[in-house]
């Protein structure tokens, strides 16, 4: 249920019908738009009568949210949620490309790479520290000390850093060294971890799991909301078909349907999304043609010797490139992107 306030309804006002939702064993959601002030009611509402709220001062109307998401529905917030990530807001004007490496693998390598994509327009570092891999031979991350080569590489390039936390005991040691943590695709079902990070004041990138529905998806994010956390920035990575020619099939089909049934900003990754560089930079630009908020690419200043998914990492060229081709089509759409802080890049036909 939401409560849409009457415009002019003051600070009392709406403290007011939220004590009074309090009383009834409800929690409330204050979301302050710029037309008006939407209460939304979170908990068993069976017993609730809707004249119970309806009637109180300065209430408009009270509306029922049919969606099983509330809080991450368009109904409860018709605005963009913009959310901020240090000085970089995702799902405003602005298209943000966060890039980086699959894992941090060594100083060397990180601070290169950070250089690399922070010359060519990146506004957020990526990185791996704690890495879900399918084999338990394989890669497993750095830990700790690819969370402090992270810091270092924020304070050489300025960069926020954006990096995975795989469990609920590790939320605490990577959200000291995070500015935004991410819910990979194989924890996106974990709700245990969804509510560990949900009462922090840390921005999340929510990856999309490979089989989940956009109802599922959308319900994850909730769990974030629902917990306090409303800096939430969803991501398609690409889902499990038929196909065999790319890792994964990007469904970017989403985008627009996210757009339409949450205010949540959404970002591509067409790195795991299609498994392929070669198809990575046509991928960014169609999913930018979708309407999604921005990108986040893997990059590697040597994919050969990659210690995690160098198939599908860029080349600082390559990425170069990725972002010079993509800037028109923002342009297009009338947002803003990325652009090269040192030597500009001429963009190869397609
Ligand atoms: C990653 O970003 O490196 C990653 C493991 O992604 P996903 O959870 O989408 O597989
Ligand atoms: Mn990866």
């Amino acid at each position: 249920m939401i409560i849409v306030m009457k415009s002019g309804a003051t600070g009392d006002d709406v403290r007011h019908v939220v004590e009074r939702i309090e009383e009834l064993g409800l929690k409330a959601h204050v979301s302050q738009g710029t037309e008006r002030t939407v209460i939304g009611i979170i908990g068993d509402e069976r017993f609730i009568k809707k004249e119970q709220l309806s009637l109180l001062p300065h209430v408009d109307d009270v509306i029922p949210i049919l969606k099983p998401y509330k809080l991450a529905s368009r109904e409860f917030k018709q605005e963009n949620t913009i959310v901020k990530v240090r000085d970089v807001s995702i799902g405003g004007e602005e298209i943000v490309v966060i890039a980086g490496p699959c894992s941090v693998e060594s100083e060397e390598q990180l601070l290169e790479t950070a250089e690399v994509v922070k010359a060519a327009g990146a506004s957020l570092l990526r990185g791996g520290a704690f890495k879900p891999r399918t084999s338990p031979y394989a890669f497993q991350g750095l830990g700790e000390d690819g969370l402090k080569l992270l810091a270092t590489a924020r304070e050489r390039t300025g960069l926020g850093i954006v990096t995975e936390v795989l469990e609920s005991s590790d939320v605490e040691i990577v959200a000291e060294y995070a500015d935004m943590l991410q819910v990979g695709a194989r924890n996106m079902h974990n709700t245990k971890l969804l509510r560990s990070i949900s009462s922090l004041d840390k921005p999340v990138l929510l990856k999309r799991n490979f089989s989940a529905t956009l109802n599922e998806f959308l319900m994850s994010a909730e769990y974030l909301l629902a917990g306090g956390n409303s800096r939430v920035v969803l991501c398609e990575r690409g889902i499990r078909t038929f196909v065999e020619y790319t890792r994964n099939t990007l469904d970017l089909n989403i985008v627009p349907a996210v757009k339409q049934l949450s205010h949540l900003p959404i970002i591509v990754d067409p790195s795991h999304g299609t498994g392929r560089h070669d198809l990575i930079i046509p991928m960014s630009r169609a999913a930018i043609a979708a309407g999604a908020d921005g990108l986040i690419v893997e990059v590697h200043p040597h994919p050969e010797k990659a210690f995690s998914d160098g198939d599908q990492s860029l080349t600082p060229d390559d990425f170069r490139q990725l972002i010079a081709q993509v800037r028109p089509i923002a342009e297009v759409l009338g947002r803003k992107s990325a652009e090269p802080t040192s030597s500009p890049v001429r963009s190869k036909p397609a």
